[in-house]
């Protein structure tokens, strides 16, 4: 469970990257925001085989390393389903983004939620009506299209008014829609 407190900070920070970054195009890169983050990306498929397969039973998905101030992001390239490596990696900018220092059921609820905010900000799915093709209209897996799913009923139950920001965003779909999954990749 996430407090409204909590939520309303995340959804702000999400946003502030965004800003700072200037991105405004749906489905986001993931990659380019580690890149302008400067956070290396690296790639399971660098590691020894037996290291690999150390990694992937620890961490399946993608992991954070963090050297002082440095972080680093390792990623299972193997897992053909590029939409779920992208929920995995927008999960990991949150717990850079977030200055998570440590992993806790709370951090690892925060950095899910804004996965999902950071990927499908709910205000998209309210307005555009999104509500049955998130997962396809900003290229998804179910898993976080159920995420940004319940963030958009949550959000809709709270009646909280969209920010500066979300009435931007909104406002730039309805103006030039959004990217095809090929451009994402
Ligand atoms: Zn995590």
């Amino acid at each position: 469970m996430i407090f409204p407190a909590d939520r309303y900070y995340i959804e702000r920070a999400a946003e502030q990257l965004m800003e700072d970054m200037g991105l405004w195009r749906y489905p986001i890169k993931v990659m380019d925001v580690l890149q302008w983050m400067g956070v290396p990306l690296t790639p399971y498929s660098s590691f020894e085989k037996q290291e690999r397969g150390e990694i992937m039973q620890a961490s399946p998905d993608a992991f954070l390393a963090m050297r002082g101030s440095q972080s680093e992001v390792f990623y299972n390239d193997g897992i053909c389903r590029c939409t779920r490596i992208r929920f995995s990696i927008a999960h990991e900018i949150g717990h850079i983004w977030l200055g998570h220092r440590e992993q806790t059921p709370k951090n690892e609820r925060s950095a899910n939620y804004f996965a999902g905010y950071l990927l499908a900000p709910h205000p998209l799915i309210i307005a555009h009506g999104l509500w049955s093709d998130v997962a396809t209209s900003m290229w998804l897996s179910e898993r976080c299209a159920k995420f940004a799913h319940d963030q958009a009923k949550a959000r809709w139950a709270e009646k909280r008014p969209f920010t500066s920001h979300e009435r931007a965003i909104v406002g730039m779909i309805r103006e030039i829609g959004v990217l095809p999954c090929s451009a994402v990749a």
